[in-house]
């Protein structure tokens, strides 16, 4: 009998969390076991930020896919996702075509514009390894300038953060580091340098504990960060952002970088597939299939959940991202092996912790609030557990973060 050919599309942490738990679960004579991505490396999407503001270099956040796959078992394909034609059952990538019996989707978040004019033109956004390396060599590029030009743009060096959601705030912490370093190193004034971080909502990490909200807004403050909350970011163009506050308050800030941190979809190939969706995000039944799809799962940033405790979807997030991963290979093997009955998705949240440069954060740990250097500790150690859950401890040694005092 012809074995099933289970095919996995995107090698971040849903992705990943696929293809190692089946290597394990499954025999080589039971499945054909094919793994799809871009690049032939796997990013840290969580660390992304760092990367941007240049805290921490690329090759430090991404590691080689062929070291965590057992390639007897599973093939790796680098190539790029086109879509998937789920009535023929195949994906068509851009160099080959696909069939599948099972497979699973796992290619992750894009940036969310909102449809607002000049964001895909002038403004850069934390999704990749490349966008983030060409943030922090644009920055660096406006400070190298700076003094070189006679007449002096002091709008090379300004920085405008566009969303105080995880990811803003994240990378404003990074930043604040990353700027009196860059000072120090292009002979700039740091007085003259100005981060500004323009929010929409009428607080920053909309629905976090406020506490701790007030303690990351205060301890980035101090550390040169301007806030303009409750405003929103309605255009980009060549020479900064036009935001609004209120009715008919607008204003224009001038600023070379433009980082647009403020939102995220599912991946465009999910539509491209024409999955029914909402904002690239297909809502899965409980099982993690897509409806009327019953051998398609759909997992991570392109997957859309509910928390019937608040009745409103969980936020993308890696940690449920990797515990999708889990639960969908165990019902594909269960499927490989004939069973019908599959298990259903329970999310087990750990908490968030949300890191404001190497040494500071601030987190709900089970249950508990924490702050300052333990919760930058407590960051590090979710970072590598991350590691240790796809490549095993070889993995955390070899790229984990060990710098905790
Ligand atoms: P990803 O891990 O993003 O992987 C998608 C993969 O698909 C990538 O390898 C990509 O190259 C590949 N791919 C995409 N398109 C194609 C294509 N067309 N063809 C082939 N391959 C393709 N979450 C947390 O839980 N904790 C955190 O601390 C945290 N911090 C974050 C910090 C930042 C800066 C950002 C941006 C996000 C953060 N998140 C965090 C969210 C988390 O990163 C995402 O929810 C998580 O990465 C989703 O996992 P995924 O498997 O769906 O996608
Ligand atoms: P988000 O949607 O969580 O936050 C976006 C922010 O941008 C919101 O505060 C929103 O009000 C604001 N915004 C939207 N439109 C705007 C506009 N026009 N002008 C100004 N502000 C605007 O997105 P994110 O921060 O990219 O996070 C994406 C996902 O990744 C989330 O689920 C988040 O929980 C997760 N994440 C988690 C962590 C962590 O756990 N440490 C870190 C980063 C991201």
């Amino acid at each position: 009998m012809k074995k099933p050919n289970i095919v996995i599309l995107g090698a971040g942490y849903g992705g990943l969390m696929v293809a190692t738990r089946l290597q394990k679960q499954l025999g080589v004579n039971e499945a054909e076991i094919f793994l799809v991505n871009k690049h032939d490396y796997h990013y840290e999407t969580t660390w992304l930020h760092e990367a941007s503001a240049g805290t921490l270099h690329h090759d430090k956040v991404r590691y080689d896919i062929s070291s965590v796959i057992d390639r007897n078992k599973v093939t790796f394909i680098q190539d790029s996702v086109q879509k998937v034609n789920a009535e023929e059952k195949k994906v068509i990538l851009e160099g080959q075509e696909l069939a599948y019996d099972y497979l699973v989707v796992a290619l992750g978040a894009e940036s969310e514009t909102f449809g607002i004019q000049g964001l895909n033109e002038y403004a850069f956004s934390i999704s990749n390894v490349n966008k983030a390396r060409q943030i922090r060599e644009h920055i660096e590029y406006q400070f190298a300038t700076y003094h070189n030009e006679e007449e002096k743009d002091d709008t090379r060096l300004r920085i405008v953060v566009g969303g105080a959601g995880f990811t803003g705030i994240e990378f404003l912490g990074e930043l604040a580091n990353r700027v009196p370093e860059l000072c120090k190193e292009y002979d700039v004034d740091y007085h003259k340098v100005k981060i500004i971080c323009v929010e929409a909502a009428p607080s920053a990490l909309p629905g976090f504990d406020p506490e701790l909200v007030d303690y990351a807004m205060s301890y980035l403050e101090r550390k040169g960060v301007e806030f303009r909350i409750g405003t929103a970011i309605k255009e980009a163009t060549p020479e900064g952002i036009i935001v609004a506050k209120g009715e008919n308050e607008v204003e224009e800030i001038k600023a070379k970088t433009v980082v647009w941190a403020a939102g995220v979809r599912g991946n465009s190939v999910i539509e491209e597939s024409g999955f029914e969706a909402m904002r690239g995000r297909v809502k899965v039944e409980k099982t993690l299939q897509a409806p009327g799809h019953s051998d398609v799962f759909i997992i991570g940033d392109c997957s859309l959940m509910i928390n019937e405790e608040i009745n409103r979807p969980y936020p993308p997030t890696a940690q449920i991202a990797m515990q999708q991963g889990e639960l969908c290979a165990k019902n594909i093997a269960a499927l490989v092996r004939g069973k019908e009955q599959l298990e259903e998705f329970t999310f087990d949240n750990k908490g968030t912790v949300c890191s404001l440069g190497e040494d500071d954060a601030v987190g709900i740990v089970f249950g508990k609030k924490i702050v300052g250097s333990k919760a930058a500790f407590m960051k590090k150690v979710v970072d590598n557990r991350a590691l240790y859950m796809i490549g095993g401890p070889g993995l955390v040694l070899k790229k984990g973060k060990f710098n905790f005092f």
